[in-house]
C-alpha cells in the first residue's frame, strides 16, 4: 500500500528514492529558482513535511502539489476518492504536539485499512513488542489478545505497536506507538475514519452498567485497568470530549478519572480539568471524582495495590464557578444603588 505522500508523487510524475524504510522519500528539489542537478530534497511520508538542504525551501504536501502542478484544487484527485479520511500524527495532548500536522485526504478507507491490518502480526508473536507490552505496560498475553493488538515491522508503521479501534465490531482506524529506538521518530501515528471517529470512545462495547464510569487517558492505561479488575473503564482517546462522546459520557450517574499524574507538565491534571469542564457545562450535578496516583506515575507504572488505594481516596473535582461578567443593567444598578448615576 503506497502511502498519500508517495501517491501524490506518482501521479505529479515526481522521481524519488525511498529512505529509512519508506519514511521518507528523497527527490530533486522542485523550488523552480533552484535547479537541482541531486536529490537535494527529502518528504516525510507520515507528515507530508519536506524540506530541501540545498536551498533551504520547505513546506507541506499542499505546497508542494501547489508548487508542481500550480493549483491545489486537484489534490483530491490525486488519490482513490472515497471516505474522509484523516491521517493525523503526535501524542494524544496538545501540550506535546505543538505542530500536530494533519492532512485531510479522500481514499477507500475500508480498503485502505484492510491491506495495512494484514500487514501487521499479532503483538504477541514478536519478542520485541511482546517485551514492550509485557515488561513497559505490565500487560498480559490474555490482555494483548484481548484487545487485538498488533506489530508491524516494516514500512510506514515500522516499529510501531498497532492498536486497533473497533465500532460495533467493524474497524475504524487504529492508533500506532513507536516503540523503536530513534528519538526523532512521531511516538503516535493514526489512521482513522474521521467521520465515524467523532462518536468514538475505546471500550465502550464493553460497558455493564451506567452506575459509573472511569475514563481513562490512553488505551495502554484503559488495558491495565481493565486487567487489575475494574469495570466500565471506557477513554476518549482526545484532549477534547466531542459532542456526540458527550452524549454518551452524561448517561453516567458518576464519572471517575484515572489519568496520568505528571509532575512536571501537570499535562494529566490539565487534561482531567477540561474534560470534567466540558462535561460540567452540561451536568453541573454530575458527581466528577479522580483517582489521584502516587506522584510521577501513569497508571501503568503502578501496582494493583498503588491503583486500589487511589481508588478508594477519591477526591471529588468541582469547578470554580464561572465569573460572567456583569451585563450593561447590572453595572447601572450597581452604580444607582451607590449613588453614582
Ligand atoms: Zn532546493
Amino acid at each position: 500500500m503506497l502511502s498519500i505522500v508517495e501517491q501524490v508523487f506518482k501521479k505529479l510524475n515526481i522521481d524519488y528514492t525511498p529512505r529509512k524504510n519508506g519514511v521518507e522519500l528523497q527527490f530533486r528539489c522542485i523550488n523552480p529558482n533552484h535547479p537541482d542537478r541531486h536529490a537535494s530534497a527529502s518528504i516525510n511520508t507520515q507528515s507530508g513535511q519536506w524540506k530541501c538542504f540545498s536551498c533551504l525551501m520547505s513546506g507541506n504536501l499542499k505546497s508542494l502539489v501547489k508548487l508542481v502542478s500550480g493549483d491545489i484544487s486537484d489534490i483530491d484527485n490525486l488519490i482513490t476518492p472515497k471516505d474522509t479520511v484523516q491521517f493525523k500524527i503526535g501524542s494524544i495532548y496538545k501540550a506535546s504536539t505543538k505542530n500536530i500536522l494533519s492532512y485531510e485526504n479522500t481514499v477507500n478507507f475500508s480498503h485502505t485499512i484492510d491491506c495495512l491490518m494484514n500487514d501487521f502480526m499479532p503483538a504477541t508473536r514478536d519478542i520485541t513488542s511482546l517485551n514492550y507490552l509485557v515488561k513497559k505496560r505490565k500487560l498480559t498475553k490474555d490482555t494483548i489478545k484481548r484487545y487485538r493488538l498488533k506489530y508491524c515491522k516494516t514500512g510506514q508503521y515500522a516499529d510501531r505497536i498497532i492498536i486497533p479501534y473497533y465500532m460495533n465490531d467493524e474497524l475504524i482506524g487504529f492508533n500506532s506507538r513507536y516503540i523503536g529506538d530513534n528519538p526523532s521518530t512521531l511516538r503516535y501515528l493514526y489512521c482513522l475514519n474521521n467521520s465515524l471517529f467523532e462518536s468514538f470512545i475505546y471500550n465502550y462495547e464493553n460497558i455493564t452498567n451506567n452506575d459509573y464510569c472511569i475514563l481513562a487517558e490512553g488505551p495502554f492505561d484503559l488495558m491495565y485497568l481493565v486487567q487489575c479488575g475494574y469495570k466500565n473503564v471506557i477513554s476518549t482517546l482526545n484532549t477534547n470530549i466531542s459532542r456526540k462522546q458527550l452524549t454518551k459520557i452524561l448517561n453516567f450517574k458518576k464519572i471517575i478519572f484515572c489519568f496520568d499524574n505528571d509532575e512536571k507538565t501537570k499535562a494529566g491534571q490539565n487534561a482531567v480539568l477540561k474534560h470534567a469542564s466540558d462535561i460540567l457545562d452540561f451536568a453541573p450535578d454530575l458527581p466528577i471524582y479522580g483517582a489521584e496516583l502516587p506522584v510521577g506515575k501513569d497508571p501503568n507504572d503502578c501496582t494493583p495495590d498503588e491503583i486500589k488505594d487511589a481508588f478508594s481516596h477519591l477526591k471529588r473535582i468541582r469547578l470554580e464557578p464561572k465569573v460572567v461578567p456583569p451585563s450593561i443593567f447590572e453595572y447601572m444598578r450597581l452604580n444607582y444603588n451607590q449613588g453614582m448615576l
